[in-house]
C-alpha cells in the first residue's frame, strides 16, 4: 500500500457534526525507526499523535500543538508535537520492561498530561491540563473536549507497527434538536468502527462503510509529514541557558559536548571553540558546531 500521510476533513451536510479522519504511515514510522519502543508504549505513542493531529486541525492557529504525559510510572514522558501545517515529532521514555498488555493507566496512571497550544512568534502559549480519567488516550481527550471546550467529541484511535490512525466525529455548538438527533446517529455508526478498518481501508471505503446512508462532504486531505523543528540554533540557545561555567566544566572533561536530540536522534556536537563561539556576545549562532 502507498503511504498515505494524509488528514482528511469532512461534513454531514445539513447537520452540526464534523469529522476527521487521520492515517500516518511514514509520519509514525519516522518516529518507530528512531527509538525501540515496547509495544505498549508504541501503541499509546501512536494514538497521542493520531489524536495530536486530529485535534491540532480542529484549531484555527499558527504555531505548534504540543500533547505532554510526564508521570513517576513505567512511562516517565510522552511528547507528541504538532505544527499547524501538520508536520509532527514524537517521543517517550520508559524505565525498565514493560508488559505488552500494559494500559495507559498502568504506565502513566498518576500523571501529568497538558496540551499547550504555543501560537509562537514569542507570544503566550495557552495550556490546559487533561485529567488522565478513562483508560485510554481516546476517553481521555474525549472528556477533556466536553469539560473544557464543551465539545461533544468522538474519538476512535489506533495504532499498529506501520500505521497510526484516527477519527474524529465533533458537534458543533449551539445546534437544534435536528442537529442534536444527526449527532445521536452519526456518533452510534461512528462507534462501530474497528481498529483494522481506521488502520487499513482507504478513507472512502471507510465513509462509505460507516456512514453510507448519510450525505458526507469530503474536502481535500491535507498532507502530514515527521519533521523535527531542532536546529544547531536552538541548541545553542539551550547551552547558553545552562551557563558558560557548566558547559566549560563539561568540557573540561571531555574534549567534545554531545547533544542529541530525542525527537530525531540528530546529535549536535561542540568542542572548546565552538564553546567559544557559543558565550561570545557577538557571535549569536554555533557557527561551528558540525552536524553528524
Ligand atoms: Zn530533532
Amino acid at each position: 500500500m502507498e503511504p498515505r500521510d494524509a488528514l482528511y476533513r469532512f461534513l454531514f451536510e445539513n447537520t452540526a457534526v464534523r469529522g476527521e479522519i487521520v492515517q500516518l504511515d511514514n509520519t509514525w514510522r519516522a518516529v518507530l525507526e528512531r527509538h525501540d519502543y515496547p509495544p505498549a508504549v508504541r501503541r499509546i505513542l501512536g494514538e497521542l499523535m493520531a489524536a495530536a493531529a486530529l485535534l491540532s486541525a480542529t484549531l484555527k492557529f499558527s504555531g505548534a500543538l504540543v500533547m505532554q504525559v510526564q508521570s513517576n510510572g513505567p512511562v516517565r514522558l510522552l511528547v507528541v508535537e504538532c505544527s499547524a501545517d501538520l508536520g509532527m515529532r514524537a517521543t517517550a521514555k520508559w524505565d525498565g520492561e514493560i508488559p505488552d498488555t500494559a494500559t495507559l493507566t498502568d504506565l502513566v496512571g498518576d500523571g501529568h498530561f497538558a496540551i499547550t497550544l504555543d501560537p509562537g512568534e514569542g507570544k503566550k502559549p495557552y495550556q490546559g491540563i487533561v485529567a488522565l480519567e478513562g483508560g485510554n488516550i481516546a476517553a481521555v481527550l474525549e472528556n477533556y473536549m466536553r469539560r473544557s471546550e464543551q465539545l461533544d467529541t468522538r474519538l476512535i484511535l489506533a495504532a499498529d507497527d506501520w500505521t497510526a490512525s484516527g477519527m474524529l466525529l465533533q458537534k458543533l455548538p449551539g445546534v437544534t434538536e435536528h442537529d442534536l438527533d444527526a449527532w445521536n446517529r452519526i456518533d452510534h455508526l461512528g462507534a462501530t468502527l474497528k481498529a483494522e478498518e481506521l488502520l487499513g481501508l482507504p478513507v472512502y471505503a471507510l465513509l462509505r462503510r460507516l456512514f453510507g446512508e448519510e450525505t458526507v462532504r469530503l474536502f481535500d486531505p491535507s498532507p502530514v509529514c515527521f519533521r523535527c523543528s531542532c536546529s544547531a540554533e536552538r541548541v545553542g540557545a539551550m547551552l547558553r541557558m545552562m551557563g558558560r561555567d557548566e558547559v566549560l566544566a563539561v568540557l573540561a572533561e571531555k574534549s567534545e559536548m554531545e547533544v542529541r536530540c530525542e525527537f530525531c536522534n540528530q546529535v549536535y556536537r561542540y568542542d572548546a571553540i565552538d564553546a567559544g563561539q557559543l558565550f561570545a556576545t557577538d557571535i549569536p549562532t554555533p557557527a561551528g558546531a558540525t552536524r553528524h
